[in-house]
């Protein structure tokens, strides 16, 4: 089992993430921790080089945390970027927030960023993994625009099942799923049609858990894959080879 998308870099686990790495080490096969920020990505590295070959870095810049970010502060996280290109597992997580961003600037704003990280990575080759909301559809028509991308990663994706029909219409197209399926009724139709060559799991650690009180953490992935084996009446450890391997083809671990 591999949690392909957590924050636990996040002052959330200052007080204990020995543990929750430890409780992660004990059930997970790896754990993926994307940045959001240069300096989030900084510490996202810092963490992988502590815990190698358990934990995986990405370096993203987040759509709406990011997106009032000056040209320089742009440009220094695209530096830090290629400097690193050689020891992250993708480029993430990067995309359009169109729930919480109704402006038609910063929307604008935001899909500028995004394919300044499309552009690296079609030039390097490295994997994306994109956080999109309520903008599938377009996000799917810009992506279609880079050919040397290896791979294409929808992280807790919340489109619809047309464009999730598209989406595996490509063959290097994923769609990742998080702890939210357990809870959500969206997360679980769409579960049921999507086929699992396609998926992965997440569980968007510290978010996204049983409870909106509670922080989450990646050991909890393991609810997010019962939960697909409930709903497809497929058994755990199938769900679990398939998603995993995909993880693995995907960020090379
Ligand atoms: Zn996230």
């Amino acid at each position: 089992m591999i949690d392909t998308h957590c924050h636990i870099d996040f002052e959330d686990y200052d007080n204990d993430r020995e543990d929750v790495i430890k409780r992660a080490q004990e059930k997970l096969d790896a754990v993926i921790v994307s940045g959001i920020s240069e300096q989030s990505n900084q510490s996202v590295l810092d963490l992988s080089n502590k815990y190698k070959g358990f934990i995986y870095p990405t370096f993203g810049y987040h759509p709406v945390s990011s997106q009032n970010c000056s040209e320089d502060e742009l440009n220094g996280a695209h530096k830090h970027l290629i400097s690193n290109i050689k020891d992250i597992a993708a480029i993430g997580e990067v995309g359009m927030d169109f729930f919480y961003v109704k402006d038609k600037a910063l929307r604008e704003r935001q899909r500028e960023i995004f394919t300044s990280f499309l552009e690296i990575a079609d030039e390097y080759k490295v994997p994306i993994l994109m956080h999109v909301r309520d903008c599938e559809k377009k996000a799917v028509n810009i992506i279609e625009n880079y050919d040397n991308i290896p791979y294409f990663v929808f992280h807790c994706f919340s489109g619809s099942l047309k464009t999730a029909r598209r989406i595996m219409d490509k063959d290097n197209c994923y769609m990742s799923f998080s702890t939210m399926l357990c809870y959500s009724k969206q997360h679980q139709d769409l579960i049921e049609n999507l086929d699992l060559d396609y998926i992965l799991t997440e569980t968007d650690s510290p978010y996204l858990a049983m409870t909106k009180e509670e922080r989450n953490e990646p050991v909890n992935v393991v609810n997010a894959l019962n939960k697909i084996s409930e709903i497809k009446k497929i058994d755990l450890n199938t769900v679990d080879e398939i998603t995993t391997s995909n993880a693995r083809k995907i960020f090379k671990i």
